[in-house]
């Protein structure tokens, strides 16, 4: 009863190498991870590991913390310490916080050498720090930030130019022999950034990290990062991800679990498989469907709970799923596993399921069938 079905994958994974940020490995055959970045001051601690414990409830497996001043420097040590997930420190121009979140203890920095060597040569040194520290870099590459020189050339931030821009910054790094460095190429146009991404994964072996930046607003930076990071995950492109959002981080990773989820490439929980509705419904689909989405919110096992409005396409539907209903004539055909075990008036629907997939949750938690 109710054991999950073999993922099946859209396309194999791309060859990459694999990277360690702290206890999370990245590329390679690691599965692909899912981060953010916090919102709060860095330096005010207290803030910052508190939104980090909410997004490592939430499933965030790496978090970013922005390093823009001393004081922020400063707060990485106990913030590092009192993580529960690998921390890395974002760092724009000032190599002195390089090396201060490398002594604090950071997983990883994510650092872009071209700037800091417009400011103060010590590219050389980080590259022994990190290696010494046994900590990898991110390069990022930002439409926003693209390099000047490589923006004359290109006109734009087009997808060679993000592409050429990264390569560029892994080899200031390759120069001293450093070769733990993950990559992105963000750009806030879906369509641009799938390109740069497809280029740069095949000329380098280097792990990506995926993001489309400034995706905008929750619904729509949903889309955008729904669509990009499915077109280059279904392609095996794709070790780690973030998902921008100008919403709580806590909704990033949300968004980027279920990503994962929706291309299998790890085990959906709770799948509410509910029909669009239309003239046949014998009942309210979109409340029906409401209910029982609340009434399992939290469920953590790979449940698939099918709510249909009549009985045309609902039998078949519900005898794929773990659990469902088929509405009609003010009643409820309950299928669990593909056999009606009862019929129920259609006010005890939604109760009927909750009890009944709580019976299978159960029986998934004593089999050890986890997500
Ligand atoms: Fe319409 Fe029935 Fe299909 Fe729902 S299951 S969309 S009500 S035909």
């Amino acid at each position: 009863l109710g054991m999950p079905s073999v993922p099946t994958k859209l396309a194999d994974r791309r060859h990459s190498r694999k990277i360690q940020v702290g206890s999370v490995a990245v590329g390679g055959d690691a599965p692909v991870s899912v981060q953010s970045m916090t919102t709060t001051v860095t330096a005010d601690v207290g803030a910052t590991l508190q939104q980090i414990a909410e997004l490592t409830a939430s499933g965030c497996q790496i978090v970013r913390v922005a390093c823009p001043s001393q004081d922020d420097a400063e707060a990485l040590p106990v913030i590092a310490r009192k993580s529960q997930i690998p921390v890395i420190a974002d760092i724009h121009f000032q190599p002195k916080y390089v090396f201060a979140a490398i002594d604090a203890g950071c997983a990883a920095v994510r650092v872009n050498p071209g700037n800091i060597r417009q400011f103060d040569d010590k590219v050389k040194e980080i590259a022994k720090a990190a290696s010494d520290a046994g900590i990898p870099i991110r390069i990022g590459v930002n439409a926003g930030s693209l390099d000047k020189r490589l923006l004359e050339k290109y006109g734009k931030a087009t997808p060679e130019a993000l592409v050429e821009s990264a390569l560029w910054e892994c080899s200031l790094f390759e120069e001293h022999g450093f070769r733990d460095i993950k990559i992105s190429v963000k750009h806030n146009d879906p369509v641009v950034m799938v390109n740069a991404y497809r280029q740069l994964a095949a000329q380098c072996d280097y792990p990506l990290h995926l993001g489309v930046t400034e995706a905008g607003p929750a619904f729509q930076g949903t889309i955008k990062s729904s669509v990009a990071f499915g077109a280059l995950l279904s392609e095996g492109i794709g070790d780690t991800i973030r998902v921008s959002l100008s919403a709580p981080p806590a909704e990033e990773v949300k968004v980027g679990i279920s990503i994962l989820e929706a291309l299998n490439l790890r085990q959906r929980r709770l799948e509410i498989v509910s029909c669009p509705s239309c003239g046949r419904a014998q009942v309210d689909v979109y409340k029906l469907a409401d209910q029982v989405t609340a009434g399992l919110d939290g469920l953590e096992v790979p449940l698939r709970v099918a709510v249909m409005g009549c009985v045309v396409n609902g039998p078949g539907e519900a005898r794929e799923a773990d659990l469902g209903v088929a509405s009609g004539n003010g009643k409820g055909q309950i299928f669990v596993k593909g056999e009606v075990i009862k019929t129920v008036p259609e006010s005890k629907i939604v109760e009927t399921l909750i009890e009944e997939a709580m019976k299978i949750a159960e029986q998934m938690e004593k089999d050890g069938v986890m997500s």
